[in-house]
């Protein structure tokens, strides 16, 4: 390899001063490059900064995704939607994640194994590489964490800091029933959003079934009305992917949709 040249010092110590060290290894890359095809200096510089832009947005959003609390990193990519064709638009249209902009929600309904949290994740995943923040936790975490900080006298500090994610998904309501309290704390947190930030969330029961799990109706209609007043709800169907990825069709002892006995 050739003696680094004056100018290959100065490119060295200007990157350092910009906090773009990878931008030494790209110009020479680049610049051999430029040599042989007959770049323009325009294009030479337009690749640079290119190269610079996409790895800035890529280590960005590695760190937004592991700071999320993902479960498992899976994406939309990797949805197999011949299982789910009914989603299919929606979830087109929603993995540019423009919902974020207008602070939509969206709700995803459906029995075990559908792959509800598997879309919920891959939203957050394409969020991520949007740029925007996203945090991720079951219902009965997120209100354990709720109830600590109004113990604390933090909620409204806690609701607070929550906006300034703008997506929250929070998977698996109506899993377990909530006592009273962790109803109106959860209440709050939706009541919080409302207009100004996003939230996922996952259940794998129907909207009719959440008054049970509130242990309120008023408290759950309130909280369904504020939810889904600017919402995309997105209804999953069918056997669980988990039994069919193991061969069996179905469970008959927990088949959890309301269908009449076969005659
Ligand atoms: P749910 O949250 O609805 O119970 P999950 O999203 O956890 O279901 O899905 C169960 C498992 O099956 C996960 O490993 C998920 O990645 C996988 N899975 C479900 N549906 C699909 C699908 N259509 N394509 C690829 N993987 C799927
Ligand atoms: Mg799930």
């Amino acid at each position: 390899m050739a003696a680094p040249t004056d100018a290959d010092k100065q490119i060295r110590y200007l990157a350092a001063a910009l906090k773009a060290p990878r931008i030494v290894e790209t110009a020479a890359r680049l610049a051999d490059q430029a040599r042989d095809a007959g770049w323009t200096f325009e294009d030479y510089l337009a690749a640079v900064l290119d190269r610079e832009v996409s790895a800035r947005n890529a280590s960005g959003a590695q760190l937004r995704i592991r700071a999320a609390g993902l479960p498992a990193v899976k994406t939309l990519e990797e949805f197999d939607f011949d299982t789910q064709p009914g989603v299919r638009p929606q979830i087109a249209a929603l993995a540019s994640c423009g919902f974020l902009h207008e602070a939509r929600n969206v709700v995803l309904l459906g029995p075990p194994g559908t792959g509800k949290t598997h879309l919920a994740t891959g939203l957050g995943v394409a969020a991520a590489r949007h740029g925007h923040r996203v945090l991720f936790a079951t219902a009965t975490d997120r209100v354990t964490r709720l109830t600590d900080a109004h113990r604390n006298a933090r909620l409204p500090a806690e609701l607070t800091r929550l906006r300034r994610y703008p997506l929250i998904i929070i998977d698996e309501v109506g899993y377990l029933p909530f006592e009273q309290d962790a109803a109106n704390l959860f209440f709050q947190l939706v009541s919080s959003r409302y207009e100004r930030a996003s939230l996922i969330l996952t259940s794998n029961l129907p909207f009719s079934s959440w008054g049970a799990v509130f242990g309120d109706q008023a408290v759950a209609a309130a909280m369904i009305d504020r939810i889904v007043h600017h919402a995309d709800v997105l209804t999953l169907k069918g056997a669980s992917y988990r039994l069919r990825s193991a061969g069996i069709d179905s469970l008959p002892s927990i088949r959890t949709t309301a269908e009449p006995p076969p005659a």
